[in-house]
């Protein structure tokens, strides 16, 4: 069988290991992102070419893979840089960002009138994750191009579950992280108060962790990005505000009660504001203790 040629944008914190494990995977991957260095770290290794433009990375590429910021740097580089229309009738597009469903829904059906396939398949796991190939994958799309990437995505992710039509995958990923940002929100809330108590956050989390309150944050991000004050989990808290608000608009637009959603966007965005550009995400609990 002829090797599957991809492309591959966007090679930051997470799309780096992703394109290495590609490799290793026996895939021609050519990669490109706007910062020039991080589409050469991979250089001379094994099926690796750094490409020159988006075009250039999408010429030959059976799937190109895409983990981009958000929709909206994928809408700019699709249809105001008018990426789409260039590329070829057939070819397969993998949206892996943490995109706005209802931007990738529209998408599907645009990129369909052009013969072109999309599937989106956003992942979850972080970097570690990501660099030990394990990665939790949501799918969106149809049954065909589904099975035609998953040898793909098998080489990045160990859970794939397709979850629905097109867009979906980005819609349960919103939800996901939006689960997920505020129970870590809540933790922060709980160990600052124990902690004002005179109680020992070590302690607090340790009852966390062997009791109902246990949740990601506690068994992953307490001990080794907060408490230990390092705050390098590696996911910029700029995107977990973004996948937040794409969750509450997301809850909103489904006309479901989205209270709560909308008080705790509320708060990431504080800290957003507060920790600066660049703040990991679990710098959330320094945001809470500086209250
Ligand atoms: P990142 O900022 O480290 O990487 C994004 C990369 O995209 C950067 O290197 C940037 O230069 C590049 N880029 C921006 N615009 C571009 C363009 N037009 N063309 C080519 N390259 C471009 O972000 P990340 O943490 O790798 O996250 C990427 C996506 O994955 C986001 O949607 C994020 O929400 C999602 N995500 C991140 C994590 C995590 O733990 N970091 C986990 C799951 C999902």
């Amino acid at each position: 069988m002829a090797q599957i040629k991809l492309g591959f944008l966007g090679l930051g914190m997470m799309g780096l290991p992703m394109t290495r494990n590609l490799l290793r995977g026996g895939f021609a991957v050519a990669g490109f992102d706007l910062q020039a260095t991080a589409a050469t770290v991979l250089q001379g290794e094994a099926g690796y070419r750094v490409a020159s433009a988006p075009d250039d990375a999408a010429k030959d590429a059976d799937v190109l893979i895409l983990m981009l910021p958000s929709s909206k740097v994928v809408d700019d580089l699709l249809w105001t840089q008018g990426l789409a229309q260039r590329l070829k009738p057939g070819q397969v597009m993998l949206d892996m960002s943490s995109s706005d469903p209802i931007c990738s829904r529209e998408n599907s059906q645009k990129l369909q009138a052009l013969g072109i396939h999309f599937v989106d398949a956003p992942v979850s796991g972080g970097v570690k994750r990501a660099i030990d190939g394990s990665l939790s994958i949501m799918m969106g799309g149809e049954i065909a191009q589904i099975e035609a990437v998953r040898p793909i995505l098998l080489a990045m992710g160990k859970t794939l579950v397709h979850v629905g039509a097109a867009g979906a995958g980005h819609a349960v990923k919103a939800l996901n992280n939006y689960v997920s940002a505020s129970g870590l929100l809540a933790v922060c809330e709980a160990l600052v108060a124990a902690e004002k108590f005179g109680i020992d956050p070590h302690l607090v989390n340790q009852v966390f962790n062997a009791s109902t309150g246990k949740n990601n944050t506690t068994e992953v991000k307490v001990e080794n990005f907060m408490l230990s004050e390092k705050f390098n989990s590696g996911f910029a808290l700029a995107l977990m505000r973004k996948d937040l608000q794409t969750a509450q608009t997301f809850i909103d637009r489904m006309g479901t009660p989205d209270d709560f959603a909308q008080t705790c966007l509320k708060t990431w965005m504080a800290a957003e504001a507060g920790q600066g550009q660049g703040s990991d995400h679990t710098a959330m609990y320094r945001h809470i203790r500086g209250r």
